[in-house]
């Protein structure tokens, strides 16, 4: 089946799961991406494929309802918790989804990863909660994940891993890299014993604070 549209965005999305196999993120044909498809629906890596044997067209496009509309391969047998990401987030364009060891170290702990360093609001929230375990694919498994995005950008899944979600790639990546390496610290903090928690009010500063925060170019002169 022709794949035609969105040539740029799938090889940006080829390049993303490049990267979390060189940070180390990602294993074999553990992970997996998607993004929002111009035509509708989403674009996602096919199952059973590691990073370095993917090329940018063996991306499936699926339609809203997971329907195949092109692509070779059958997609991620994940894919259901992706819809449903983008079921329930509009705004959201890419979700990536990974077994990387700290958040899957946590979410096998069945622990959310609560407000121990202010950066957790990066996720949109007071925490990154952990989902009930369900059985990947499952239609409970992504209910469970839609809960967890409609009021966050991550979520871990117990005995799982982790899901992360952006307006653009680029933001889905940022907040995948940064709660997976949030997780690696608040193990160590807590190997040593419990960490303090910011409370509600030092978070919402946070979050107002990450509103409008950005890069910004000093002014001359
Ligand atoms: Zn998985």
């Amino acid at each position: 089946m022709s794949l035609g549209t969105d040539a740029t965005a799938r090889a940006d999305a080829l390049a993303a799961m490049r990267r979390l196999d060189a940070l180390g993120l990602n294993r074999g044909s553990t992970g997996n991406l998607s993004l929002r498809a111009s035509a509708g629906g989403f674009w996602i890596t096919p199952t059973g494929m590691p990073a370095e044997e993917l090329g940018a067209d063996d991306f499936v496009h699926l339609a809203d309802d997971g329907q195949v509309l092109a692509g070779d391969w059958a997609p991620s047998s994940e894919w259901p918790f992706h819809r449903a990401v983008y079921a329930a987030r509009p705004d959201l364009a890419a979700v990536v989804h990974m077994h990387s060891p700290h958040a899957t170290a946590l979410a096998c702990l069945r622990r959310p990863l609560p407000a121990f360093h202010y950066m957790v609001a990066v996720a949109g929230g007071v925490d990154v909660p952990c989902t009930p375990y369900h059985l990947f694919g499952t239609e409970a498994l992504s209910q469970a994940v839609a809960a967890a995005f409609a009021q966050r950008q991550a979520c871990l899944m117990a005995n799982h891993g982790l899901v992360a979600g952006g307006s653009t790639l680029a933001q889905a990546m940022k907040v995948a890299v940064e709660v997976e390496a949030l997780c690696g610290i608040y193990l160590q903090a807590l190997a040593v014993g419990e960490p303090a928690l910011l409370d509600a009010a030092q978070m919402a500063e946070v979050i107002e604070r990450f509103r409008h925060y950005g890069r910004a170019r000093r002014t001359a002169g």
